[in-house]
């Protein structure tokens, strides 16, 4: 029986099929219950803010999450705005849903090596169970220890990737879920480069 929750951080900007695809991975390798995609307002860790508002990006991710069993989106990060730090994020969901164990973290590879520069990075590691999904990189940090490490295959998709296909008029159209493609032409969302 499925058992247990994972939290799902980024950006989403937007979603694409590489998110959705190590999200059903995990699932599948951990038997986890339930995974909450959790969009960022602003990751501390990137230089530049999203280029769609948090709307849109909550937006596409409750179109995109509509029907698929299992998958849901907590809006906290976004509802209270500014830096958003996974630790806080971690210590609400411990709140909120008591008697399912210590949540699972999942990352992608990418996100490894500057891992201890995150907020509270030891003890964020002490509240969670760490999940590592590769993106084709290596797992190498100076403090993480223990994780489960997901045998997924590498999808080479980006939503940096995604977002310059669009503002180059170049296909993207199966990169990102239906409902996601939906939005973004009707928005017109990423057409041009700086905006
Ligand atoms: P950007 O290109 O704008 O940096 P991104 O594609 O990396 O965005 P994010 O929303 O920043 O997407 O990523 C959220 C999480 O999903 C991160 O942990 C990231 O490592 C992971 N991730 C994103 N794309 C993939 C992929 N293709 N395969 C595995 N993990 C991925």
């Amino acid at each position: 029986m499925r058992s247990g929750i994972a939290l799902f951080g980024g950006s989403f900007d937007p979603l694409h099929i590489g998110h959705l695809f190590i999200v059903e991975e995990v699932r599948y390798a951990l038997d986890i219950e339930r995974v909450f995609f959790v969009p960022a307002y602003q990751p501390p860790h990137k230089s530049e803010a999203p280029r769609a508002s948090a709307e849109a990006r909550l937006s596409m991710l409750d179109r995109a999450l509509v029907e698929r069993p299992g998958c849901s989106v907590l809006n906290w990060e976004i509802d209270r705005g500014g830096r958003s730090y996974t630790i806080e994020t971690v210590e609400r969901a411990l709140e909120t849903f008591p008697g399912t164990g210590k949540p699972k973290l999942i990352i992608g590879d990418d996100l490894c090596a500057d891992f201890g520069s995150w907020e509270q990075a030891d003890r964020l590691l002490e509240l969670v169970e760490l999940v590592i999904v590769t993106r084709g990189g290596s797992v190498e940090s100076d403090i993480i220890k223990e994780f489960h490490l997901i045998d997924n295959s590498p999808l080479p998709v980006s939503s940096s990737d995604i977002r310059e296909r669009i503002a180059a008029g170049r296909n993207y159209r199966d990169l990102v879920p239906s409902a996601v493609y939906h939005y973004i032409e009707d928005n017109g969302l990423y057409r041009s480069s700086s905006a």
